[in-house]
């Protein structure tokens, strides 16, 4: 509930208190003071026209009023418009603006000073203005509503009939103080009818997109939802004042992961998961988190479609690996088998060169078995066995094995680890794979006197860089593609390995190249966390 204490009210307490029994002013009783501060109903709603009608019912009696009009301001205008009239103010015009710096009460809202009105037709001010006043109005009290935040926001008037007698400078003084509440209450209203207008056009948003919303309090009561919850868990937690009650009646494959969700958010915890309702046939992405404010959010987004789309896209990208592969390898079969074939032609054309042509066929019978060798590795599923390592122990090791090639080509291998480097949880001899693999491409690709760099940050990001003939685009988007090599010895599963071990770990490979400056691949093996 929102309460407004201000020290306006204790001040308008304390006057009535010492001067309810002067000049016919009634007590204040305690209970009035109260009434006036509450301008929220339990429910946290603000319901500003309730608020304004009480303060009017209220201040007729206190002020022994005859009529009472509040006018609030519209906008960011200099317009003001009446909110709410009373008894001999009650007759005017439910449309009635107040223009600032005209007629009475625009010139108190101009010059934002209370004013107290005897007899019109003494004040002179008004008279050189011009300014003319019911008749039947005797005597009355104009005060701007003002906040130090918003300015003047309204102006308050308080009369008497010419029958009940003129009101006293201690009236002034008692309505400037209500009017101080007043004026507090209207722009706290208005800032929070924004902000629950704000919430509600979030909501309405969240909603439209798709998606699941539930906002819950702190004692596990709903502050917001939006409908696609009652659609997705099949129950409306609308008919629930909290969701230990509702958690039972949804969709069963929601029940056990979304309380398991819940209590972790209570635990100050982020918590992902997927739900598969097998009897709807769709699938949802799930969030629980806990809120700054204490309270927990639920966010549910159906990812039927989004999943179908990709197993789609995953079997045409399979199917288009497939039949990528199937060509390469007949093609790579095929060379060794032309060879086969002509050494038997010659064979049966002279069976005296049989001894020489064997030789050639089991020399290419083996280059067979090591291409069906290499086929059958790449095919297999990758299994690991982790171990923690070092990536700069396993690149310098690399460097050794690799020393006499680096040095035939005059070029340097230097491996940089930042003093901090990472242990990393991986399987050691596909890890050593992979960099073998990266670094003799990066040697292949450079010239004598360049250099080709390993350096690993302290994040565990490993970066193999070379000067060499770098690559244009179109090749550096088949990189990944099996059997893709423009070498003439090439076998163009090297970075496909490299990729499939990647993924194996979890982690990422990524490739930046320009031509004619160098190479670089990036591995990174903190993205499984990330993801
Ligand atoms: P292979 O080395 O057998 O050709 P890879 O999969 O290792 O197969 O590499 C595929 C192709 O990518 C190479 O043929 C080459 O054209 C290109 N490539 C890979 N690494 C580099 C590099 N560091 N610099 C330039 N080109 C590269
Ligand atoms: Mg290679």
């Amino acid at each position: 509930m929102l309460k407004i204490v201000i020290p306006a009210t204790l001040k308008f307490r304390q006057f009535y208190a010492e001067n309810k029994h002067m000049n016919g002013i009634r007590p204040v009783r305690e209970h009035d003071i109260y009434e006036l501060m509450d301008i929220a109903h339990p429910d946290g709603t603000v319901d500003l026209d309730e608020y304004l009608q009480r303060v009017v019912t209220k201040s007729l009696e206190w002020f022994d009023a005859s009529g009472i009009s509040i006018f609030v301001r519209d906008g960011g205008t200099d317009v003001f418009r009446l909110a709410k009239a009373d008894g001999l103010l009650s007759k005017v015009p439910k449309d009635a603006t107040i223009h600032e710096g005209e007629g009475i009460a625009g010139l108190a809202i101009a010059e934002q000073t209370a004013r107290l009105l005897k007899d019109p037709r003494t004040e002179q001010d008004l008279i050189e203005k011009g300014i003319k006043k019911n008749e039947a109005i005797g005597s009355s009290l104009i005060v701007p509503l003002a906040t130090r935040n918003a300015g003047c926001i309204g102006v308050l008037n308080v009369a008497r009939s010419v029958e009940t007698g003129d009101f006293q400078e201690t009236d002034l003084e008692a309505a400037e103080a209500l009017g101080r509440q007043l004026a507090l209450a209207v722009s706290n209203a208005r800032s929070f009818s924004q902000m629950a207008t704000k919430t509600q056009h979030v909501m309405r948003a969240i909603d439209q997109v798709g998606f699941g919303l539930m906002l819950i309090g702190q004692e596990g009561e709903f502050i917001d939802f939006t409908s696609e919850c009652s659609t997705i868990l099949q129950s409306r937690p609308r008919e629930h004042l909290t969701v230990n009650t509702y958690l039972p009646t949804i969709s069963p494959p929601f029940q056990r992961p979304l309380k398991l969700g819940l209590e972790r958010a209570q635990k100050g915890l982020n918590y992902r998961f997927r739900v598969q309702d097998d009897t709807r046939g769709t699938s949802y992405a799930v969030v629980t988190s806990p809120l700054a404010n204490g309270g927990l959010v639920v966010a549910i987004h159906d990812i039927t479609d989004h999943e179908k789309a990709r197993e789609a896209y995953d079997r045409i990208r399979r199917l288009a690996e497939i039949g990528q592969m199937t060509a390469s390898i007949a093609h790579e079969l095929r060379n060794p088998l032309a060879g086969i074939r002509s050494a038997a032609t010659m064979i049966l054309e002279d069976p005296l060169l049989a001894t020489e042509f064997a030789e050639i066929i089991d020399r290419e019978a083996i280059k067979l078995n090591q291409l069906c060798g290499t086929f059958l590795e790449f095919a297999k599923p990758i299994s690991l066995e982790y171990e923690p390592i070092k990536i700069s122990d396993i690149a310098r090791n690399l460097g050794v094995t690799h020393a006499s090639e680096f040095e035939k080509q005059h070029v340097r291998l230097e491996v940089k680890s930042s003093g901090d480097e990472p242990v990393l949880f991986a399987d050691p001899l596909r890890i050593e794979q992979v960099m073998r693999n990266l670094i003799l491409n990066a040697l292949e690709a450079s010239t004598s006197g360049q250099t080709v760099t390993v350096e690993i940050d302290s994040y565990g990001v490993v970066k193999i860089q070379d000067q060499g003939i770098g690559m244009e685009p179109h090749v550096v988007d088949r990189l990944f593609t099996p059997f893709f090599t423009t070498k003439p010895s090439g076998t163009g599963l090297g970075l496909s390995m490299c990729q499939k071990i990647m993924e194996a770990h979890k982690s990422k490979i990524s490739v930046a190249s320009t031509p004619g400056q160098g190479t670089t691949v990036e591995l990174n093996f903190n993205s499984k966390n990330a993801a």
